[in-house]
């Protein structure tokens, strides 16, 4: 579902961020990403949700070829690919509603249509209730929630999370990761990069590590 091959990313200010990267994630899938903050996991993210280009190295997503994807088909690429931060990105002055809707405005979908997804994805994550709130109404785990649910309203095959948990509790982390484990079992590719080792130790996953711009080892298992 996933694969990188012989990827660099460098930055004019900074040079190189990322270095000979080359893996590959099945469809299914769920890993972590980890290392220390600057070692280049979010530009590795970005790369697969096609938000930055490789310098040099092929990355490929869903059997497509990212670097020679047709410029008109990168909305349609980035619909594929589920993104959630850290600090969630919810328009806060807009209801829970018409934040989780907003990836399907764009896709023309009926009003009917866009209401049942929206309704399905808040479902997901433990929030029907809460539709009619604004952001700030809600704990910071809600808020992460409803990032999640903006992130699965258009039913992606990948999901990718920047530290989803970073300003959450360790019981309402585990809440996330195993809300991540769900979507999992239904097929969803998922790469999360992530500090909480103390978390991702104690969860079977895969564990990709970087260390300055280079992934250290895939074992499997830790
Ligand atoms: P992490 O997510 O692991 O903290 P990042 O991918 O954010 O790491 O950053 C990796 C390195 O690349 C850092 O040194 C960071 O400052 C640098 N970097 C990230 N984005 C940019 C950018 N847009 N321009 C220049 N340097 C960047
Ligand atoms: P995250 O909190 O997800 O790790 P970062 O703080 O690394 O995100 O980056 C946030 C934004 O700032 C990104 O768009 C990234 O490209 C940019 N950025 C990060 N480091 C640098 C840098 N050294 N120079 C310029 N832009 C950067």
């Amino acid at each position: 579902m996933i694969r990188f091959e012989h990827v660099f990313k460098r930055y004019p200010e900074r040079g190189e961020a990322l270095t000979n990267i080359s893996f590959e994630m099945k469809v299914g899938e769920m890993a972590f990403l980890t290392g220390h903050s600057g070692a280049g996991k979010s530009t590795l993210l970005r790369l697969i949700g096609l938000l930055e280009r490789p310098s040099r190295g092929q990355i490929l997503v869903n059997g497509r070829n990212l670097a020679t994807l047709p410029r008109r088909q990168i909305p349609y690429h980035r619909r594929q690919v589920g993104m959630i931060f850290q600090d969630h990105r919810l328009l806060p002055d807009r209801s829970i509603f018409d934040n989780v809707a907003l990836p399907l405005v764009v896709t023309g979908l009926g009003q009917k249509e866009v209401g049942r997804r929206v309704r399905a994805a808040l479902d997901q994550v433990g929030l029907l209730k809460r539709e009619r709130a604004t952001p700030v109404a809600l704990s910071g785990g809600e808020q992460q929630r409803v990032g999640i649910a903006r992130a699965i309203v258009g039913r992606p095959p990948v999901l990718l999370a920047d530290e989803p948990t970073g300003n959450l509790d360790p019981d309402l982390s585990r809440e996330i990761f195993e809300l991540f484990e769900r979507f999992q079992y239904v097929g969803v590719t998922l790469l999360i990069a992530t500090h909480d080792l103390a978390l991702v130790n104690s969860m079977q996953h895969r564990t990709f590590t970087l260390d300055d711009g280079r992934l250290l080892n895939d074992t499997g298992r830790w």
